[in-house]
């Protein structure tokens, strides 16, 4: 996600870094090199223009040039301008009372917007409401099908003590295009289904189009003036820059809506659409889809996306997907059995599934600060995750429990079960063991202690096997030597 802008950005910001003395003319070059990366970035034009602007004033009006630090007075600029185009936050959603709240969902086909109704059902349901999903989007025949399959998915899987299903007609897909008021009708009586039946919000997904035209905007109107939806949200792929700015000013001017989603946020997109869709349209974005299932959704946070787009990482978001996937009485169970060497099999599953669900490798590592950069051209594989959930789920539970039971045809016969070979298990084995060992004596004890944790496995350890991407560095004799040194001092 916005690496490309994130370099460029970077790059630039750094020829004001480390330098002690700076001119009103290098601030300016910087900026020239800014809005270069901007407009690559697919960013309107008249947004760019502004931004620039207003750095250059604040940089020139904080007296950067005679700052100690104008490099790190320059990021706080931008960073600050950067949140200021794209909020403020605003993931509220109005409800009404006595409900139901009536949400349309609008948006070109292919943007997202039959999952979006499925994530934004979930999210609803995490905070305990009665959702009705109506599949009015009957353009699409297989979009019917796909919204009950999501709202049936989200119903059983997705957390949270509320409930979620579908109101469908998939018999009027037939008439649709040759009878008028199809889609309407649709609405009108899902709405009704949805009263009767005491749901807290009605989500209607309609029709889209590969382009707008007269006919989607017909029909778009003709469901707003039946349904009379509280909210109309408008979900825009990501990935397609200018044109969704675009249109969103079109569905804008017919719909008045009333808040933006964006999709595909896990794929690289250039940031354009984030950065000009709140300031050309006037309406806030509410949400962002990061991957296709339900949970692969997040609010809004200016703040947050500005600190991805300057290379800072999203630690905040990091730490709350992990919130979400493990609770803290997990959490101090885990920290107790790592401590006391007792972890076992099954305990390092539960983890691994956890973290991802939290979303791809590469994305969780992407949120630490300098470490999306770093990952730009590096293939981190997911797919190592299933070979070692498959040795797991090929082991016995007491061989789960104690590991050290596997001998050589144990092994032979999990390599088998597990469509991986001897090698790969016997590899997962050894890391494991020197895993326990690790997290035993890191836990246990002061600095020393844990310098020796890592020594002990001379350089042994290699995170992959256990799914965790490259081999980690444990030269540390230095470090040693140093610690030595100072304790004979
Ligand atoms: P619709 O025509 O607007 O209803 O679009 P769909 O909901 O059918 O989505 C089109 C495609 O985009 C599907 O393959 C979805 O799985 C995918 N998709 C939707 N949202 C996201 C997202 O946030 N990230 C990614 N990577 N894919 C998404």
């Amino acid at each position: 996600m916005f690496e490309t802008l994130s370099e460029k950005l970077t790059t630039s910001l750094r020829n004001l870094s480390g330098r002690g003395k700076i001119s009103e003319s290098n601030v300016r070059e910087v900026m020239d090199e800014v809005r270069r990366a901007l407009l690559d970035a697919d960013v309107h034009v008249d947004v760019v223009s502004e931004f620039c602007e207003t750095v250059l004033d604040d940089a020139i009006g904080a007296k950067v040039t005679s700052s100690l630090k104008p490099g790190e007075e320059m990021v706080g600029i931008v960073n600050q301008r950067l949140i200021d185009i794209m909020g403020p936050v605003d993931s509220h959603i109005m409800l009404v009372d006595p409900g139901p709240t009536i949400i349309m969902m609008s948006g070109l086909q292919g943007s997202g917007k039959t999952t979006t109704c499925g994530k934004l059902a979930a999210y609803l349901k995490a905070r305990g409401k009665k959702v009705t999903l109506v599949a009015a989007d009957l353009q699409r025949p297989a979009a019917v099908e796909q919204l009950e399959v999501i709202a049936n998915d989200v119903n059983e899987n997705a957390k949270g003590v509320g409930s979620v299903s579908c109101y469908s007609e998939p018999d009027k897909c037939g008439e649709y295009g040759t009878a008028t008021g199809v889609a309407v009708g649709v609405c009108k009586r899902g709405i009704s289904h949805a009263k009767k039946d005491k749901a807290d919000i009605v989500i209607l997904d309609t029709a889209g189009r590969l382009h707008i035209d007269d006919e989607l905007m017909h029909e778009l109107r003709g469901v707003h003036t039946v349904a009379k939806p509280h909210q109309v949200y408008l979900v825009i792929d990501a990935m397609i820059g200018q044109d969704a700015v675009t249109a969103a000013g079109t569905f804008h001017e017919e719909l008045a809506i009333d808040g933006v989603i964006l999709t595909k946020f896990d794929s690289d997109t250039r940031g354009g659409v984030a950065l000009s869709v709140k300031r050309v349209t006037g309406v806030p974005i509410k949400f962002i889809g990061t991957g296709e299932r339900f949970d692969a959704f997040e609010e809004f946070h200016p703040d947050r996306i500005a600190s991805r787009m300057l290379g800072m990482g999203d630690v905040v978001s990091l730490v709350e997907k992990a919130q979400e996937q493990i609770s803290e009485e997990d959490a101090e169970k885990l920290a107790h059995k790592m401590a006391t060497g007792t972890m076992t099999v099954d305990d390092f599953i539960k983890q691994l599934k956890s973290i991802r669900r939290m979303g791809s490798m590469k994305q969780i590592l992407g949120m630490l600060p300098g470490v999306g950069k770093a990952l730009k051209n590096i293939q981190v594989d997911d797919k190592q995750f299933d070979s070692i959930e498959a040795i797991a789920s090929s082991m016995t539970k007491k061989e789960r429990k104690d590991i050290s039971l596997l001998g050589k045809s144990r092994v032979k016969r999990i390599a088998s079960g597990s469509g991986t070979n001897q090698t790969e298990v016997n590899k997962f084995v050894k890391q494991f063991h020197m895993m326990k060992k690790m997290s035993k004596q890191m836990a246990g004890g002061g600095m020393a202690s844990k310098m020796a944790a890592l020594q002990n496995t001379d350089g042994d350890f290699d995170p992959s096997a256990l799914g965790m991407g490259g081999r980690v560095s444990t030269k540390t004799k230095s470090h040693k030597k140093r610690f030595k040194q100072r304790k004979r001092r």
